[in-house]
């Protein structure tokens, strides 16, 4: 694509020679990942952060308390990239990805999640000068990180038929057919390389990150992500309510694609066969909640996206009822058997 917005370099061993490209960086990461990490940066007079909250009112407090670098890397999951964009915002510094897992989409996109109380919203507008994508370092993360970046992918299927919805009915936010076509090709292909994403072998790699980048350059021009973002998360954001509890994003992601990709009458049994590939475990136990905490999930989902004002899916356009929810939560205990 020409005017590309997120230009992206893959190779392996790429953070030694970024390091060095130039000083006066702030490195935004977590203990764990710096630990692993470390040693590949050998440069002197680095400034480290480690990311503990995106809680919007703390981090607006902590971006002033480092001052002096010239630039922002990002190096870690979707926090890292999330808190390195609100670094480089807030002191108007260039901004560099370098994600350690593929779990979500946070490193490609203009936005940064932020969290007021319990409740997420997507905030801001900074591309990075660069996003690197290193395969020695992406293949040691533990395999189901990677795997939930699935999930980001998988929830194109069930986002992308709200967002037709949403342009028949509310027209919030513009429609773009060859967008929506584009789509419905990159979930035929995710079916093509998924063995390889199981695997968590380079080709699988590449092609979520190709995928991401597809949806990123998109919706940086469109100004918003409807087609990645739909009915499958909002679904996810009312079990988090629910339940107090944080999820594995792709997993979470995936039980909203199986239920609403029902709910729509939508490629139901694509979805169902996508996931079991995908060996993201989708069951209450892997969930660590009950079947109970996913029944209350679906009966207040349209209240829920009423009262939260979240834009116009299938969840306004039709209305769960106690039939539904009993049927589907046994066809999902028959397809998703507990271990
Ligand atoms: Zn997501």
């Amino acid at each position: 694509m020409n005017n590309e917005n997120y230009p992206v370099t893959y190779g392996r061993n790429l953070l030694t020679p970024l390091i060095d490209s130039k000083p006066g960086w702030l490195i935004v990461t977590d203990p764990v990942i710096w630990e692993k990490l470390k040693g590949q940066v050998k440069q002197e007079h680095i400034r480290v952060y480690f990311v503990k909250t995106m809680d919007k009112q703390t981090m607006m407090e902590e971006v002033k308390t480092i001052t002096g670098f010239t630039q922002v890397l990002g190096l870690g999951g979707g926090m890292a990239a999330d808190a390195a964009k609100l670094w480089a915002a807030a002191q108007q510094t260039p901004l560099y990805q370098l994600p350690t897992a593929l779990s979500v989409n946070a490193f490609l996109c203009y936005k940064a999640a932020v969290r007021y109380d319990h409740v997420v919203k997507y905030e801001g507008d900074i591309l990075p000068r660069e996003i690197l994508i290193d395969f020695d370092i992406l293949e040691q993360a533990p395999r189901h990180l990677n795997l939930s970046g699935v999930g980001d992918l998988l929830s194109c299927l069930t986002a992308s038929y709200d967002w037709k919805i949403n342009a028949l009915i509310t027209k919030s936010h513009a429609f773009d057919q060859r967008i929506y076509d584009e789509t419905q090709e990159m979930l035929s292909l995710l079916a093509e390389y998924l063995d390889d994403i199981v695997k968590n072998n380079e080709t699988g790699l590449r092609f979520i990150v190709r995928a991401y980048k597809g949806i990123a350059e998109h919706s940086y021009r469109m100004r918003h992500t409807m087609w990645e973002d739909g009915s499958e998360h909002n679904f996810f954001m009312n079990l988090e309510r629910i339940t107090g509890k944080k999820f594995l994003h792709g997993q979470a992601v995936c039980l909203g694609v199986y239920f609403l990709s029902a709910f729509q009458d939508n490629q139901h049994e694509r979805a169902v066969s996508l996931i079991k590939r995908s060996q993201l475990a989708i069951t209450p136990q892997a969930l660590n909640v009950s079947l109970d905490d996913i029944r209350q999930a679906l009966l207040t989902l349209n209240r829920f996206v009423r009262e939260q004002h979240i834009r116009y899916s299938i969840c306004n356009a039709k209305e769960v009822t106690p039939e539904w929810v009993e049927a589907i939560l046994a066809k999902y205990q028959r397809d998703f058997p507990a271990a």
